[in-house]
Order: C-alpha cells, then sequence, then structure tokens
C-alpha cells in the first residue's frame, strides 16, 4: 500500500505528478468536486493544528468527500491507554484514508505499520511535515515556474523545524538546487541530516548567519517559526526566540522574482509590513496547499497497490534501540522496535530515522 510517511515515499515522478494535478484542481475545481464521494477521511491529530487539519478537512469537502475524526487527543481512546497503532487499526475500518499529525516522532510510521488504508503523515515532531513539503512545491512552481536551478535560502529554526528537513530532502532531488541555511549556532541543520542527505547526496549547502548576507542570491526565501515547543527549556527558547526578522529594508536587497514561503503560523520572524509586497507568497501557499492536499488523497487511493519506500527492508532486533528520545519506540515501549540498514551499512531506527544503538 501506498502510505506518504516521508517525503521520498513518494519518487520524484509521483511528487511532480501530485504537484501537476493540485494545478489542475486549482485551475478547474469544479471538474473534481464529486469525485471522493461516499468516501471518509480519518483525521487523528494528537497535536494543535490549525491549516495543516482544515487544509485537510477542506480538501476532502471539495472533492465531495466527509471526514471524521479527532483534533483533540484528550478526547480520544489515547486518554485510556491506547496505543497508536491500535487507534489507527480501529479508524482505518471507518475511514478509505488517514491523515495523523502527533508531536512524538515515528508515530505516524507505526500507524502506517497497522492500517488497513493509506497513512498520511500530517506532521510529527521535529521529524517530518511531507504534506507541507507538497505545498510548499506547488507554491514555488506558482510562483517561479520551475522547481530546478533554484537557490533556496531556508531560514530560522532549522533544527526543530520539521517543514524545512522535508522540504530539504524533496528539493534535493532537483537538478541544479543549492541550499543556503540561514540559523543560529543553537538553531542549525542538525549535523547527521545534514551529513545524510545534504553532503551524502552531494546537494550544495552553505551556512550563514544573517539574512543579510544571503537574500540577494536567493529565488526562495523559507521563513519559519522558532519552534518553541520542542525546546528543551524556556530559556534556551528566549535566547533565540527574536533571531531573525525579515522587514521591507531586508527585502530590498532580494532579487524581483524571490518568493518568500513560510509554513505559517508566523509569529514575529516576518514584519507585517512584507505582507503587501508581491513576492511574499505565505498566504497564497495556504491556498495552494488546499489543492495539493486534494491531490495527494486522490493518488495515494488511485495508487493503494504501489509500495511505501518507508517500509521496506525492514528488520527486528531486539539487542537494539533508537537513540532518539523523541522517537515513538521510546515514548511508547509497546512499539515494536524495527530498523533498516542504510546503503552506508549505518542502522537506523525504522520510525524515526535515528541512528540505532545496541541496548547494551
Ligand atoms: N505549521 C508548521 C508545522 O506544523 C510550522 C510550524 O508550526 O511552525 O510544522
Amino acid at each position: 500500500m501506498k502510505h506518504l510517511i516521508d517525503p521520498t515515499d513518494l519518487t520524484r515522478a509521483e511528487t511532480d505528478e501530485i504537484v501537476a494535478l493540485g494545478e489542475a484542481m486549482f485551475a478547474n475545481p469544479a471538474a473534481y468536486a464529486e469525485t471522493m464521494r461516499h468516501r471518509k477521511l480519518g483525521t487523528l491529530f494528537y497535536e494543535p493544528s490549525t491549516r495543516t487539519r482544515l487544509s485537510f478537512t477542506a480538501a476532502m469537502m471539495e472533492l465531495g468527500g466527509n471526514v471524521l475524526g479527532f483534533a483533540d487527543a484528550t478526547n480520544a481512546s489515547v486518554a485510556k491507554g491506547e496505543s497508536v497503532g491500535d487507534t489507527a487499526r480501529v479508524i482505518s475500518c471507518f475511514a478509505d484514508i488517514l491523515a495523523i499529525r502527533h508531536p512524538v516522532e515515528g508515530a505516524p510510521f507505526e500507524a502506517s505499520m497497522t492500517s488497513l488504508v493509506p497513512v498520511i503523515n500530517a506532521g510529527d515532531g521535529s521529524h517530518n511535515h511531507p504534506t507541507q513539503t507538497l505545498t510548499d512545491l506547488i507554491t514555488i512552481q506558482k510562483e517561479l515556474g520551475r522547481l530546478d536551478h533554484l537557490t533556496v535560502g531556508c531560514c530560522g529554526d532549522l533544527r526543530y523545524g520539521r517543514t524545512v528537513h522535508s522540504l530539504i530532502k524533496a528539493m534535493a532531488r532537483y537538478e541544479g538546487v543549492r541550499f543556503v541555511l540561514i540559523s543560529p549556532e543553537e538553531l542549525r541543520l542538525p549535523e547527521d541530516f545534514r551529513r545524510e542527505v545534504c553532503e551524502k547526496g552531494g546537494i550544495a549547502c552553505r551556512e550563514v548567519t544573517s539574512i543579510e548576507e544571503a537574500i540577494s542570491d536567493l529565488d526562495v526565501l523559507y521563513m519559519t517559526r522558532v519552534q518553541k515547543e520542542r525546546f528543551p527549556s524556556q530559556e534556551e527558547y528566549e535566547r533565540v526566540k527574536d533571531c531573525f526578522v525579515l522587514d521591507a529594508a531586508k527585502m530590498a536587497l532580494a532579487k524581483e522574482r524571490m518568493a518568500v514561503l513560510h509554513p505559517l503560523p508566523r509569529v514575529n520572524e516576518i514584519a507585517v509590513e512584507v505582507d503587501a509586497d508581491p513576492r511574499a507568497a505565505y498566504f497564497r501557499q495556504v491556498e495552494y496547499g488546499k489543492f495539493v492536499r486534494m491531490a495527494l488523497i486522490t493518488k495515494l487511493l488511485e495508487w493503494k497497490d504501489r509500495d511505501t519506500p518507508s517500509h521496506r527492508g525492514l528488520f527486528s532486533d531486539a539487542t537494539l534501540r533508537c537513540t532518539n528520545p523523541k522517537c515513538i519506540t521510546n515514548a511508547d515501549p509497546r512499539t515494536p522496535r524495527r530498523f533498516r540498514r542504510q546503503p552506508d551499512g549505518t542502522l537506523v531506527c525504522a520510525c524515526c530515522d535515528a541512528k540505532a544503538a545496541s541496548l547494551k
């Protein structure tokens, strides 16, 4: 079955097909208004969400389908101690496709191991957010007309921001894409991620510590919020919370055709004065997100008999554990520990991609 847990569960060709269908749906929504009649989307949201959950809901409604699920896990069976795997297995009896968001990394993967229907990762901890990435890709395509030969600046919380992690994984597959990573020292892209995705993939990545150093080179400026809820202490958050603010003076240094994206919500990292700049694409991005989710739901149901790369080459080993304390295998010890071997021989956790270590 085809699930979307990691952005690379879709090949580049499949990703392009979804983006193209999203564009067609944007141009002519009426043509798709009945295509999901009598189909149901189950939404399992264990973490606050405005855009993503409502965007999925609106997407299913635009296609003529229905939505069931929960937006607050305190009212769900989890409060009685049910595991994510069991909840997903149960709700998959009622719905044709599931979207799950969870603060614990790897929870959507675990849901995809038990569900009878396709599972979409709607954000797991600091790990991945592949449907935000599809939203970002359709936005770049619509704003700039291409996804290759672009210089993309990722600015802000590159450490905890899952949207940046997924965007880099997905965009690294397009020709001539270069990244400029703009963050304070404390919020740099995690070293393992940089090595695995950027260095091993031969992706050009330059690190800088100010927007001014990079902005004139960029085709896309991807701003992010400092992820307050993921910091180990309030004090650490306070130190970096105002690290970058994009304002009109900085925009004056940028190319005329640059696109400013932001997954939202914005706190203070983009001054309100930037909203009127035609290069500010973040509210259009929200709108495109609904259409790309309509396309994703349609394609995953059509591709049900394709496989999921995240499920390939898994094995269990009772002598190994995941080294990520935020992984579901550590947060809920009932979760089966599964691993996969990377091409270079490294063993990683199948749920969250962190390194595996011996239990001893
Ligand atoms: N909405 C995005 C997410 O769920 C970005 C954010 O929360 O800052 O990751």
